[in-house]
């Protein structure tokens, strides 16, 4: 499981990318009501902890490096 295993998609009134489009917006799938959100996934993993008793061993890093390397190799 990755944090974002615990992520729901975004409701059709709300944003999926943070204003300035950098950042996917993580929206709590446990929490409904009220719901919850934020934009980074370092909150995202203390609301799992805090929240939710929920450890989640995250690939993210090697997730992103691999992208990188994914950008590197497709630019032209
Ligand atoms: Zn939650």
């Amino acid at each position: 499981m990755t944090t974002w295993d615990y992520s729901r998609p975004a409701k059709p009134n709300e944003s999926e990318r943070s204003t300035d489009g950098r950042n996917k917006i993580f929206y709590c799938k446990l929490c409904l009501n009220p719901s919850y959100s934020c934009q980074s996934l370092t909150s995202a993993r203390y609301h799992l902890s805090h929240s939710h008793q929920i450890k989640v061993t995250d690939t993210e890093t090697k997730a992103k490096r691999l992208r990188k390397i994914v950008y590197r190799i497709y630019r032209p």
